[in-house]
């Protein structure tokens, strides 16, 4: 066993904000041990990081690599949410093209460690080469990694169609309820197909994870330990939980901020534990059948709501357009439909929040529990569904009824599951198992116990260089 030291630790996120965050958050956690960081991403990227802690100012350096342009991508994209679907391949090439000048870096600051995320599947062999240590940071659940399997040749996994991956793989030897419904794996499929210019997401994410030292989970073993126990069998490596990073409410927006005072003026009007945050993170854009069967069901559930709706990347027009006829005029004074980016920790921190109509973004879903919200579940696409799936099996959300084959659905069942969550759950389960895992995510001994864990095996399993 080495001595521990003070480490030199890259950090190396996907262009998405979903990746950014936990990314950032974990930075701050390790530099809190007093390790050094290099927190390296693109410009724009960058500048939406919440501000570094005075604190941790000196140990925390932010590394701004520009991305290179392509005549494929709108000139100021840099992250997944500045794209529409068919440029998401061409962000990602521009991303492997960042190889270069994160060489050049890696080369001249020789960190001991570099954690880096599923897309830089080219990055584990030449951090080996250079002899810094390889860390895949995973921000989908043991479960949802154990589904996707072992191997980094797909071309081996029997599973091609998409009804396939509508059933436990086979190398889970317990009873599951992880799976693909329908709807979703045949859009996933559809997009594998859609784009054969460079590597699917899931190689990109296989290699990544096969070519790693170890594997670092946001999640905890009390929370899936069969899934912690097959992963370690299945990967042969270290698969180590880092806990559920949970959200700061001070690295959101400041108490001033005046789109926060504005919606906390709404927030304020409300009862405690009334009102329904509606919001699907920064990827999914939904067609207007969806927004309509929305906005329907949250007018019928008679419900109190705010409602985050960005508009869909690079569209010129207003999402509030495609919202039912009279919709806004009808629910006004219950419902606030916001246009833009709200500051949803806190958001979900505010008192009149009791409810989260959610697309399973899992950093939504650990910001919702860690403030105790009911989750109403609504996954659209990646490793939401799955992630749906762990949680109405923990009794942790009420998942919305789609058609199985096409997933569409009706406002009734919009509203049916909003009022089971808020106001119709008979014994209270939803309630009295969020309001545990709330206890469970921000449990402060278990999250430094994990935190510390980690830390030590950093300092202790670093490779020695020269
Ligand atoms: N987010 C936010 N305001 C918004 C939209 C998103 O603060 O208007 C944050 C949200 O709090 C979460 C992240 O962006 O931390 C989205 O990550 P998630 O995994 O939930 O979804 P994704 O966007 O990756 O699908």
């Amino acid at each position: 066993m080495e001595d521990t030291k003070t480490l030199h630790i890259a950090m190396f996120p996907w262009l998405a904000m979903g990746h950014l965050i936990p990314f950032f958050r974990l930075s701050e956690l390790l530099a809190q041990k007093g390790h050094r960081i290099s927190f390296i991403s693109t410009p724009r990227n960058i500048s939406c990081l919440p501000k570094i802690r005075s604190n941790l100012s000196t140990l925390i350096n932010l590394v701004s690599l520009p991305l290179p342009s392509r005549p494929d991508l709108p000139s100021d994209a840099e992250s997944t949410m500045d794209v529409n679907n068919l440029q998401q391949q061409p962000l990602k090439h521009a991303f492997d093209q960042l190889r270069p000048a994160l060489v050049d870096f890696l080369e001249s600051s020789t960190p001991d460690w570099i954690i880096y995320d599923y897309a830089s599947h080219w990055l584990p062999q030449l951090a080996g080469e250079l002899g810094i240590s390889r860390a895949y940071f995973s921000l989908f659940t043991a479960a949802c990694l154990a589904f996707i399997g072992p191997r980094s040749d797909l071309a081996k996994d029997e599973r091609s169609t998409p009804e396939d991956f509508t059933v436990a793989p086979k190398w889970v030897p317990f009873e599951s309820n992880i799976y693909y419904r329908l709807h979703e794996t045949t859009k996933f499929i559809e997009r594998i197909d859609e784009d054969k210019s460079g590597p699917s997401d899931l190689v990109r994410f296989a290699i990544s994870v096969e070519q790693s030292d170890i594997v670092m989970i946001r999640s905890c073993e009390e929370f899936e330990q069969d899934w912690f126990d097959l992963l370690r069998k299945l990967l042969e490596k270290p698969v180590i939980p880092v806990g559920f990073l949970p959200p700061v409410t001070e690295s959101d927006v400041g108490e001033d901020d005046s789109n926060w005072v504005g919606i906390k003026q709404w927030l304020d009007k409300q009862r405690s534990n009334s009102v329904v945050y509606v919001a699907f993170g920064t990827e999914p854009v939904l067609s207007r059948d969806e927004l309509t069967e929305l906005a329907l069901g949250l007018e019928k559930s008679e419900l109190p709501f705010f409602w985050v709706l960005r508009n869909s990347p690079r569209s010129t027009q207003s999402t509030l357009e495609e919202l039912p006829n009279g919709f806004t005029e009808r629910v006004k004074g219950r419902g606030l439909v916001y246009n833009g980016w709200a500051p949803q920790v806190k958001v979900l921190s505010h008192d009149s929040v009791g409810g989260f109509l959610t697309h399973c973004g899992w950093n939504s879903v650990v910001e919702g529990l860690s403030f105790g919200r009911v989750l109403v579940l609504f996954p659209v696409t990646n490793d939401q569904g799955p992630n749906a799936r762990l949680l109405e099996g923990k009794k942790l959300g009420v998942e919305i009824r789609r058609n199985e084959r096409d997933g569409s659905f009706r406002s009734e069942w919009v509203a049916e599951s909003l009022r089971l969550a808020m106001v119709d759950d008979p014994d209270k389960l939803l309630n009295r198992k969020t309001k545990e895992m709330m206890r469970c995510i921000q449990d402060k001994d278990r999250n430094e116990g994990y935190l510390g864990r980690l830390a030590r095996y950093l300092e202790v399993e670093r490779r020695q260089v020269g």
